[in-house]
């Protein structure tokens, strides 16, 4: 069976789905051998994170919760940075728990923090970051990020749950899109 053509808006594939499967399980068990012996809670960010989350969390062999965090960003223009406001929270409390916040990218660095402002105030007993792709170059804030899979430079990204305009979380790699 051969993989599906690339869609017109892709110009090239910046990492393959068997380099993010490689860079998962590597991540997984860093993520393991950091909190064994605690239960850890992944955190998601809808909707670009839950494709990085689900994958994830099958490479991390400590016992896992999860939960979802749906966010509104405005003036979301492409890799604009806009405001930001909870538009799902979580199910349940963090309170005395281990909680890994799961992003699909830090990119600026102000939905991170912001969401980290609005969990450590619920009194987790650790929080930290865990990110698919981040992009250092851009930071206008500065986030500890503990954990990530790839650095990348300013091109705008699609793909494995990164979206433009709602189009393209399916793609099972990273791409690059063509300029507009
Ligand atoms: P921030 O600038 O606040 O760190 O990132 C905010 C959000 O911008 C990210 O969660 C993501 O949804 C979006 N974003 C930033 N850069 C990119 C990119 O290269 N591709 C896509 N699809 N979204 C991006």
């Amino acid at each position: 069976m051969s993989a599906p053509a690339a869609p017109p808006g892709i110009e090239r594939v910046l990492f393959s789905e068997e380099q993010i499967r490689e860079r998962i399980c590597e991540i997984g068990e860093s993520i393991a051998e950091r909190y064994r012996g605690r239960d850890l809670k992944l955190i998601g960010v809808l909707k670009g994170s839950i494709f990085f989350l689900t994958a994830l969390a099958q490479r991390i062999d400590i016992p896992i919760k999860v939960d979802l965090l749906g966010i509104s960003s405005f003036g979301a223009r492409k890799g604009a940075p806009g405001v930001v406001r909870i538009a799902k929270d979580l199910d349940d409390t963090i309170e005395g728990e281990d909680v890994l916040l799961i992003e699909d990218i830090v990119d600026t660095g102000l939905t991170t923090r912001y969401l980290l402002q609005t969990l450590a105030g619920r009194g987790p007993n650790s929080l930290a970051i865990c990110t698919l792709l981040d992009r250092t170059c851009r930071r206008i804030v500065q986030v500890p990020v503990e954990f990530r899979c790839f650095e990348i430079d300013e091109r705008f990204v699609v793909g494995f749950g990164l979206d433009y305009r709602q189009l393209y979380r399916n793609l099972p790699y990273l791409a690059v899109m063509k300029p507009d």
